[in-house]
């Protein structure tokens, strides 16, 4: 383990540095959504996060505990999504050069949303290239440092801020739902709910594309998969990071799985029930909480949304390719 684990504190300490800064997401309920499950249920909306994802929690968080001299030489990420903006905003506030890898197949949106936000740009083949070697590599030529997606005590306790605002707002809960790509909304999430919420029943939910988190469980170590072939793109993460999945293994007993046509139907119910855009990848907690709803009655059920970031036309196609079922 190249750093001590993060705690409770640390999330804490993100908690702080965000103050003022991230938005304090809304807890939404719905009537109809707790008749459909039998069970009162909480969801924390980071789809009305900044730049749309919880991501900028864990951005933000990374780059507040720079030091003025890595601030000046600046940073460096990669990501096909909801990372780049996060850290190119993130870099906007704090006022640091950051140097973002996309693929050249990243959507327009995502590009122009992270230009937007003053970052420099570098298109690699995503095919043919790999990122995090690129990545470090000029972090080491230039002396910039680099911000990991997940795998990062300061970003992964930055993410764990969203379940603490949850706790705090609602109380303790009897099980929360937490979607799964690299691990870091899922152990920061459990960093809180183990110390305001111990006996919480933690469920992260994988796509069943890309089972790998739960297999690496199953194995006791992290098992390495082909990147998963499905809607939620935020979640074709190949393996969980190292760190994050030392706090899953120590915390999070059980793993769900949901299928592509599970997550449409979820984006349907909250386009249509609850009046929000969520992403793919943002339906996984829900999706797995309507599956697991026997298991549920009676009980206060958290749900994380993780992100809203999804062009209509992407989303006009998901839902006539999954037509409305009963
Ligand atoms: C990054 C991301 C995830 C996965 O988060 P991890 O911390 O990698 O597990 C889930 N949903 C959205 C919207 C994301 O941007």
């Amino acid at each position: 383990m190249p750093q001590a684990l993060p705690t409770f504190e640390d999330v804490l300490a993100a908690a702080a540095r965000l103050e003022g800064v991230a938005h304090k997401t809304p807890v939404l309920r719905s009537r109809f959504l707790d008749q459909k499950i039998q069970a009162q249920v909480f969801v924390k909306c980071e789809n009305f996060q900044r730049m749309g994802a919880f991501k900028f929690r864990g951005g933000f968080n990374a780059l507040a505990k720079l030091s003025e001299t890595q601030r000046r030489a600046g940073v460096v990420a990669y990501s096909s999504g909801n990372h780049a903006q996060a850290v190119a905003l993130s870099a906007q506030i704090l006022q640091i050069p950051a140097t973002i890898f996309m693929p050249h197949d990243a959507s327009a949106a995502k590009l122009a949303a992270t230009q937007g936000y003053g970052a420099k740009v570098i298109g690699y083949d995503r095919y043919s290239e790999d990122a995090s070697v690129l990545a470090t590599e000029l972090a080491r030529s230039k002396g910039l440092t680099f911000i990991p997606p997940f795998d990062h005590p300061d970003v992964l306790s930055g993410q764990g801020t969203a379940a603490l605002e949850l706790f705090k707002e609602v109380g303790p809960l009897d099980a929360l739902f937490v979607c799964l790509g690299g691990g870091g909304l899922l152990s920061g999430s459990a960093l809180a709910t183990q110390a305001l919420s111990p006996g919480c029943q933690m469920v992260g939910v994988e796509p069943a594309a890309g089972n790998d988190v739960q297999q690496s469980l199953r194995k006791g170590e992290r098992v390495k998969i082909a990147t998963p072939v499905t809607i939620a793109d935020g979640a074709q993460t190949p393996m969980v990071g190292a760190i994050t999945f030392e706090i899953i293994k120590a915390l999070v007993k059980d793993i769900h799985t949901v299928t592509d046509e599970q997550l449409v139907q979820t984006m349907r119910f909250y386009a249509e029930r609850m009046k929000m855009i969520v992403e793919p990848t943002g339906c996984l907690s829900l999706a797995a909480a309507f599956q697991a709803s026997a298991s549920l009655k009676g009980q206060k059920v958290g749900v994380i949304i993780s992100g809203g970031n999804i062009d209509m036309a992407r989303f006009s196609e998901l839902m006539s390719a999954y037509p409305a079922v009963d």
